[in-house]
């Protein structure tokens, strides 16, 4: 085989990169390897003790998903038991497109209500995008031919990785983050236009609604926004900060993972019809060739949903806004006050910020570094997720460590 025989055999790499994905950001996960941040086993006491059996060494978890705590409810626990004694399984294991457990449907139609929305479940928000986005850009989804596919440049790995996929059927562009004129000017050029976003982002901030819903209006636009990191946690049903916003409608997909804040595992789309339920179950790929949500997970669903219905909900949200505003005063950063749990600590530097990581967490936190390609290049930093089960004086200690390392390891 000549060189140029090799050289042919190598794809566009329009819209993924694996060598370049590999050689930047592997250094950096060796580094945190070598710093023991990663591939921690661990005993669960509670989200703010979890002990590694093997060196007995405790920390606290500063980096759940979990805002609310409801990982570890009660109410949510039982909903596993209930639901796998009930059903005496763990799953059908057919395709969901062909049968399904009454339990699921009680869940679609409990989730639908709370919602106001037709639900498309899944076994995770990123097998709903996976399975939705390629056939929103091939026109299936909505009328009007083939959708021009522009992707936020901050918007979530589980909807870049869909890219190129996306490109098979249609224009794929990226916008600078939030870049509401490129998105603008995308619309006065091309017939249908598609945004692919997240409502509320994974590492802080959120989209530019308002602005969105007026191009939607003015061009119709189409809306593809991915809450996972506000479900239950806004809303008077917990329905995040898209959807107490706007509805899902023939122009807009709200998708969410249950596996944050919601404390049950799963993933869901909110869509308009149920015409677009059965397209999708029909020809969303993985939506309907793997495996369906299991019975626990459905029980684990169905408890959080019991809860979303309480006056506890509210009670959640106000110790979690209650805890925020604490850390808030004690660690100022960009985010402060946006009412959203995530925040970042910016350093700059991957390595200083697997060197932080790795302080903190032997003072007994883990917060995880985050770098390239999870933030861009050179905006590295902690990422600290707040919830409602965190103690005003363990966060009070925390923001203490952080601030001490961070003025003895200057950048
Ligand atoms: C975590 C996350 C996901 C992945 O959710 P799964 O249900 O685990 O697939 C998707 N989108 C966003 C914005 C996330 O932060």
């Amino acid at each position: 085989m000549t060189e140029t025989d090799v050289r042919e055999v190598t794809g566009p790499r329009t819209f993924r990169n694996s060598t370049a994905l590999v050689d930047n950001a592997d250094p950096v996960w060796q580094a945190a390897a070598d710093n023991g941040l990663i591939n921690i086993a661990v005993d669960h006491e509670s989200n703010n003790r979890l002990v590694v059996p093997a060196t007995g060494h405790a920390f606290a978890n500063m980096c759940s998903c979990s805002y609310l705590g409801l990982n570890r409810h009660p109410a949510v626990l039982d909903g596993v038991v209930k639901a796998v004694r009930d059903t005496g399984t763990i799953e059908l294991m057919t395709s969901t497109t062909r049968i399904r457990p009454t339990i699921q449907l009680q869940l679609e139609e409990e989730l639908g209500d709370l919602f106001g929305a037709h639900i498309l479940l899944s076994t995770t928000c990123s097998t709903v995008t996976a399975g939705l986005l390629p056939l929103l850009a091939s026109g299936h989804l909505a009328p009007g031919g083939p959708r021009v596919m522009i992707f936020d440049r901050y918007c979530h790995f589980s909807m870049s990785y869909v890219k190129a996929t996306c490109a098979q059927e249609s224009l794929v562009l990226t916008s600078g983050h939030n870049d509401i004129d490129f998105i603008a000017d995308a619309c006065r050029k091309y017939p249908s236009v598609a945004y692919i976003a997240d409502g509320a982002y994974s590492m802080g901030g959120s989209a530019a609604l308002e602005q969105l819903l007026e191009l939607q209006d003015r061009y119709g636009l189409y809306l593809y926004l991915d809450d996972s990191h506000s479900l239950s946690i806004m809303g008077e049903r917990g329905e995040g900060f898209v959807r107490s916003r706007t509805a899902p409608g023939p122009l807009t997909t709200i998708v969410t993972s249950l596996g944050k804040g919601f404390g049950s595992g799963g993933g869901l789309a909110m869509l308009h019809s149920a015409k677009q339920v059965e397209l999708l179950a029909r020809h969303g790929g993985p939506l309907g060739w793997s495996q369906n949500l299991s019975v626990p997970t459905i029980g684990a669903a169905l408890g959080s949903a019991a809860i979303h219905r309480s006056p506890e909900l509210g009670e959640l949200q106000a110790r979690l806004l209650a805890n925020l505003a604490h850390f808030d005063e004690l660690l100022p950063t960009p985010l402060s006050g946006n009412g959203l749990p995530v925040r970042r600590i910016d350093v700059g530097d991957a390595e200083r910020a697997v060197r932080l990581s790795s302080e903190l967490y032997q003072r007994g936190y883990y917060s995880s570094a985050v770098f390239f390609p999870i933030v861009p290049r050179g905006q590295a930093g902690l990422r600290v997720m707040i919830r409602s089960d965190m103690e005003h004086d363990e966060l009070t200690t925390f923001a203490g460590h952080v601030t001490d390392l961070l003025a003895a390891d200057p950048s």
